[in-house]
């Protein structure tokens, strides 16, 4: 492993990549104002009566809704925010013909908003919503403007936000897709996740070389060719800076 220190070589492992695959998580937001799980302030350091794992079940989904949703509408829900500078370099380096693909653990969307065309979402997404019964779908706006639990117009049964919550499986497909991308490409930039929800984390492990950005040490430093400390957004537009 080695553990890069300026910003110049880091752009020279970044520039001489052909085929590159980004691999992201809550991290990759915070610089956009949404809390991820598990830095200092993150949801799990807020001194919450209940673990916010726990609210983020399945099973609490089924048997407390309502107040599943007052946690989902006030913590994980935020409309306001917009994608930031390294959400933008993705999409350059898509446009560019070197980035395949983005992965991505977040539910936000906001890479789909900057504008990245193949983006892999393993945790589903908070636009996406349907009824648990009838499966007709809903738009956020529905789930955030109708009380809670939101409930269907036709069946009055639950409506269940597309996220994959704890107790459930992820998408095989998807799964299948992104283990496809990151065996193809030469580098898999992984950022902003501490790489301990599985089976997410595990997907890092089939890269050839991979290019850890991060704040904090992760589970999976140790495996990485390449490391460097430092936030997402600002790591990648100084790197963008150097090219003006
Ligand atoms: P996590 O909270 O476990 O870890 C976040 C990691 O990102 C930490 O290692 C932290 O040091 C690092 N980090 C924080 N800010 C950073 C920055 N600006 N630049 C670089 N690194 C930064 O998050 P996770 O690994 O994604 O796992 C949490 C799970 O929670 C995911 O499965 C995800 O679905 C979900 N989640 C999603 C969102 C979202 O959609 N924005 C927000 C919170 C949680
Ligand atoms: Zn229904």
């Amino acid at each position: 492993m080695e553990v890069i220190k300026d910003l110049s070589r880091l752009k020279e492992i970044i520039d001489t990549a052909e085929s590159i695959v980004f691999f992201g998580g809550a991290g990759t937001s915070t610089e956009s104002g949404i809390a991820d799980f598990r830095s200092p302030n993150g949801l799990y350091n807020q001194n919450r009566k209940e673990d916010p794992e726990k609210i983020l079940s399945h099973n609490y989904f089924m048997n407390r809704p309502k107040r599943f949703f007052d946690f989902y509408k006030e913590n994980i829900v935020n409309i306001a925010a917009k994608p930031n500078p390294g959400h933008e370099f993705l999409v350059n380096l898509e446009k560019a013909g070197k980035l395949k693909a983005v992965i991505t653990q977040n539910i936000d969307g906001l890479h789909q908003m900057a504008g990245s065309e193949n983006v892999l979402e393993l945790h589903g997404s908070i636009y996406q919503n349907e009824c648990v019964k009838c499966h007709k779908k809903y738009s956020l706006d529905y789930v955030l403007n109708n009380p809670n639990p939101v409930r269907c117009i036709d069946c009055e049964s639950l409506v269940k936000p597309n996220v994959i919550l704890y107790g459930e499986s992820l998408d095989t497909d998807i799964v299948l897709q992104s283990v496809e991308e990151i065996v193809k490409a030469d580098l898999l930039i992984v950022s902003g996740t501490s790489c301990s929800v599985f089976p997410a984390a595990d997907l890092v492990t089939y890269a050839n070389k991979k290019l850890l950005i991060n704040l904090e040490k992760t589970s999976k430093d140790h495996i990485c060719d390449y490391v460097y400390y430092g936030k997402f957004a600002e790591t990648l537009n100084a790197i963008r800076k150097m090219n003006d």
